[in-house]
């Protein structure tokens, strides 16, 4: 279906229309987005599209490599596929009741994978879908490793009915030059330690095909019911953590002359350790996951800050960020004099409690709630857009910037995780 279509592109010249739902391409029946950019790949194309229930017959011409200009509607619930799993650290199992149904859809589905880098364990994945995978090439995937161990990794995955051993499988989407970056949610006294150590090395034979593995700790919700006893690292857990990673790196940058294996940001945090340079990211290709998005961040609000523009004082705004980044962010804005009339106001999720403290899962009411509490907050209120859901402009409880706005009498204005767009907001 599509969403929308930009002026002056190939699609527009054609008549194409928001709404219009595209049958086919070139003869060949579209089962979703993929096969659009498939068989959408050639320069002529017929399309058979169905407009107000009637079907008509499009003729469109692009220049070589020129976009469509077509933007296609999100799949609805009903046509993700879902997982059958009971991971022990869903955050879907472990979110408060009577949240919008949307956020309670527990996808595993290899087309959001390749599209939007959702990540999937592939447990589920039928015969059929294996292949489509490797006929359209869809790489990279995204995938939930956890433990390579078979048995463990069946539990980690809440004991399903099917089979649930991941070495196979990666091996053959390496095998099909599939690239992959596998993501391991670290709960301490389940896959951490020996575990750890074994899942990383058996991967690494993979590369480069499985190109990452990102290491996160698990992130636990104060609605954690009648679900398995998990606990988050401790202090020391994630110093030793920063240590053994590093180890492992250094050694796979000589035998692989990749690090490979890469920690999430917030367990440097958590160890207060320094974060690794950007070079060590090599080129940041999973930082959207938590994975150098701080140290790309720092590094560039740091040149922002020492440019020309930013030396003028900005004007009087509240900039909200989550409670594991706030004081950090103040820290680093304390000597600029653009942010000299910034206060930041690092918010506690009340909403979701327990370790949960970054900025993209801060609720309206959360905000509300403690903004009530600071007294002046200036000209404007600043949030991050990363709390907003893409494309509604809504938080996760549904309330949206306007709204907090008129609760709280001034402008609330969504700005994007970029230093660019920070500097902006702030300046006068
Ligand atoms: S695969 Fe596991 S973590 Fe992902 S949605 Fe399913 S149960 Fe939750």
């Amino acid at each position: 279906m599509v969403a929308a279509v930009r002026p002056l592109t190939a699609g527009a010249k054609a008549g194409l229309a928001p709404g219009d739902r595209i049958l086919t391409i070139n003869g060949r029946g579209l089962r979703d987005a993929i096969d659009f950019q498939f068989y959408g790949a050639e320069d002529r194309l017929a399309l058979t599209v169905e407009r107000e229930g009637r079907r008509r017959t499009l003729a469109l011409t692009r220049r070589p490599g020129a976009d469509l200009g077509l933007e296609l509607e999100a799949p609805r619930p009903g046509e993700i596929a879902t997982c059958a799993n009971k991971c022990v650290f869903c955050f879907i199992h472990q979110l408060p009741k009577g949240m919008r149904r949307s956020l309670y859809v527990k996808d595993d589905d290899f087309r959001l994978s390749f599209l939007h880098g959702n990540y999937i364990t592939l447990s589920d994945l039928d015969e059929p879908s294996f292949e489509r995978i490797l006929e359209q090439r869809l790489s990279p995937l995204y995938v939930s490793v956890h433990a390579t161990d078979p048995e463990l990794r069946w539990r980690l995955l809440g004991q399903p009915r099917h089979s649930v051993d991941i070495l196979p499988r990666l091996d053959r989407l390496a095998k099909a030059s599939i690239r992959v970056h596998a993501q391991i949610v670290l709960c301490p006294g389940w896959n951490d330690g020996e575990h750890l150590e074994r899942t990383v090395h058996e991967l690494a034979p993979l590369h480069p095909h499985v190109v990452t593995t990102a290491i996160v700790p698990v992130g636990l919700t104060r609605h954690r019911e009648r679900l398995p006893e998990l606990r988050t690292l401790s202090d020391d857990e994630a110093r030793a953590l920063v240590d053994t990673v590093a180890g492992w790196q250094a050694r796979f940058r000589a035998s692989l002359d990749s690090g490979f294996v890469f920690l999430g940001d917030e367990v440097y945090l958590q160890a207060d350790r320094p974060l690794p340079p950007a070079a060590e990211y090599e080129g940041f290709a999973i930082a959207e996951d938590g994975i150098g998005l701080v140290r790309r961040f720092e590094d560039a609000l740091a040149l922002a800050l020492s440019r020309r523009r930013a030396a003028r004082a900005g004007r009087r705004v509240t900039l909200v960020s989550g409670a594991m980044y706030g004081p950090r962010l103040a820290r680093l804005l304390a000597e600029a004099p653009l942010a000299a009339n910034a206060r930041v106001a690092s918010v506690p999720n009340e909403l979701f409690g327990g370790s949960v403290a970054v900025a993209g899962l801060l609720t309206g009411q959360d905000i509300q709630r403690h903004l009530a509490t600071l007294g002046d907050l200036g000209e404007a209120v600043l949030v991050p857009a990363v709390a907003l859901r893409d494309g509604e402009g809504v938080f996760l409880d549904d309330l949206t910037p306007d709204d907090l706005a008129r609760a709280l009498g001034v402008p609330v204005i969504p700005v994007a995780p970029d230093p660019r767009a920070l500097l902006e907001a702030l300046r006068a």
